[in-house]
């Protein structure tokens, strides 16, 4: 790695009367302090350097060990402090005039790179031309915020090749092979039976009396038997996220594509929407182009991953150690995603219906925990719902989502997919998850135990769509071919509504 960095540091006042001063400082202490702790005959080094006037011109080359940003940095204080002393000047500003960072690399990235203005890759090397100068987006302040070095980090991220989004997947255990009396695609099933009938919005879905009452059972032996007997209590979360919820979840690194945005309106003055009123009322048709002015920036985006919004209830508190391990769980609302296009059941919706338990306590509590749930989930899936089902240990979210595989160098984080086959495509389908986050969201909500012990925490979302989708999908409509203690839970088919 090779760093080229051009500066003036503009002074309060003319320096030429510290000139002597600034040449015995440049030739001799800089050079000192911007190669120490960089191995010998590396580090950064001043290739050019002038006084004139009020402004002094800098060139600083360096290697990885320190970084020419780094070595401007270091530069400032007893630079200050020798003009200071004896010269009363002070540095007003420092003005990046150009940088250049080199990098080795068998390929090119081909992105669009924040705070650079060109990018190229000749002889294995790319050379990034940050975006300096007097109409660059990258001053002083960027320098002392580390943007270069997340620059770099972003450019490696894009060069470690991760086979695509390859995902770590490895089986963990698997229920016996059952033979199954259904065959059919559940979603299609439940639609001919008036079951459940397609909203207006894509991968939307009204249920019925019937699917409702389904899905409330799915609900009910999760109280009955998870939530009750561990001791979870009832939460409320919000169901708009604002982006400071995603900023510390860690969600904001990549969630993009996949999140319902929402805008409010850049004012509630109902003059100001008169235009669009009268628009409809004029045309019967929704001014979609005159409301995108109307509507102000997004302020973050629908519930996607449901956990994020309870950890606001603890932002900045230290929990009592007696009180660990804390356990709550939430399905107040909708979760909703921007899925993939296409024609998809119930089991790939854009709305879904979710419980998610979170948990926090030591390390020992946390994993303790996620155990007791695994055998719970066990018990359900065994003997209530009897479906065919595995489990898998999986590229944690977090993970996945920062766009890196593997497992969390954090040892017993990790997640856990539960997946069920469907008989008719052969395909197995997640029906829920249990991950085990580590120190991820009490660090990022910064949230502390009593004792001082590292904090964790864990969550597990329970999708009531994906456990119709291979409950029905195995066991077909017909309440007479289902599980024993499934159908005491169900109790009475609730009357549909019938149309003509
Ligand atoms: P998949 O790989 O099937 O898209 P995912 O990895 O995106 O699943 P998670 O982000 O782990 O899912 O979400 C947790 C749970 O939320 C899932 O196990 C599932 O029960 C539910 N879920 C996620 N996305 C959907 C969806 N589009 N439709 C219905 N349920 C969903
Ligand atoms: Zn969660
Ligand atoms: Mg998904």
């Amino acid at each position: 790695m090779k760093f080229n960095l051009e500066v003036y540091l503009n002074l309060s006042a003319d320096a030429n009367l510290a000139q002597n001063v600034l040449n015995e400082f440049f030739n001799n202490e800089a050079n000192i302090i911007i190669q120490k702790g960089a191995p010998a005959g590396h580090g950064a080094k001043i290739i050019e350097y002038n006084v004139n006037k009020n402004i002094i011109k800098l060139v600083i080359e360096s290697d990885q060990y320190v970084r020419a940003h780094d070595a401007l940095l270091r530069l400032r204080k007893p630079l200050a402090s020798i003009m200071g002393k004896e010269f009363k000047i002070g540095i007003r500003q420092i003005n990046i005039e150009k940088f250049t960072i080199e990098i080795e690399s068998e390929k090119p990235v081909n992105n669009k790179i924040p705070y650079v203005k060109n990018i190229s890759f000749k002889d294995g090397i790319i050379k990034l031309e940050l975006d300096a100068g007097t109409s660059g987006t990258l001053g002083q302040s960027e320098l002392e915020n580390r943007i270069p070095d997340r620059i770099i980090n972003l450019i490696e991220e894009k060069l470690e090749d991760y086979g695509g989004k390859s995902e770590h997947w490895e089986l963990l255990w698997e229920s016996a092979p059952k033979s199954f009396n259904f065959d059919k695609d559940p979603t299609k099933e439940m639609m001919k039976e008036g079951w459940i009938k397609r909203g207006y919005n894509r991968g939307q879905w009204i249920y019925g009396p019937e699917a409702t009452h389904l899905f409330r059972t799915f609900e009910k032996i999760v109280l009955k038997e998870v939530i009750e007997p561990l001791g979870y209590s009832e939460m409320i979360f919000p169901k708009l996220v604002p982006w400071e919820v995603w900023m510390k979840s860690g969600h904001a690194q990549g969630v993009y594509p996949e999140i319902y945005y929402v805008c409010p309106p850049k004012t509630r003055d109902p003059e100001y929407w008169e235009e669009v009123i009268d628009h409809y009322k004029v045309s019967q048709e929704i001014p979609l182009e005159i409301i995108k002015d109307k509507i102000d920036l997004p302020i973050g985006g629908m519930c996607y991953a449901q956990c994020p919004s309870f950890w606001g209830f603890l932002n900045k508190t230290t929990l009592p150690t007696d009180e660990l391990p804390i356990k709550v769980f939430d399905r107040s609302g909708t979760s909703h995603r921007y899925e993939s296009g296409g024609i998809h059941g119930i089991e790939r919706v854009d709305e879904f219906h979710r419980i998610e338990l979170v948990w926090l306590g030591s390390k020992e509590q946390t994993l303790e925990q996620a155990e007791k749930l695994k055998a719970r989930y066990k018990f359900i899936f065994e003997e209530i719902l009897e479906i065919q089902w595995r489990k898998a240990w999986v590229t944690p979210w977090f993970m996945a989502q920062e766009g890196k595989s593997g497992l969390a160098d954090m040892e017993g984080a990790g997640t856990v997919d539960y997946e069920a086959i469907m008989p008719y495509n052969d395909n197995w389908i997640e029906i829920q998850n249990l991950s085990v986050n580590a120190e991820k969201y009490t660090k990022g909500f910064n949230v502390k135990s009593q004792n001082q012990e590292p904090l964790w925490s864990g969550c597990s979302g329970v999708g009531l769509e994906r456990w119709a989708s291979a409950f029905i999908s195995q066991h077909g409509l017909n309440p007479e071919n289902w599980p024993e203690k499934f159908k005491k839970y169900f109790g009475e088919m609730p009357k549909g509504i019938q149309t003509l």
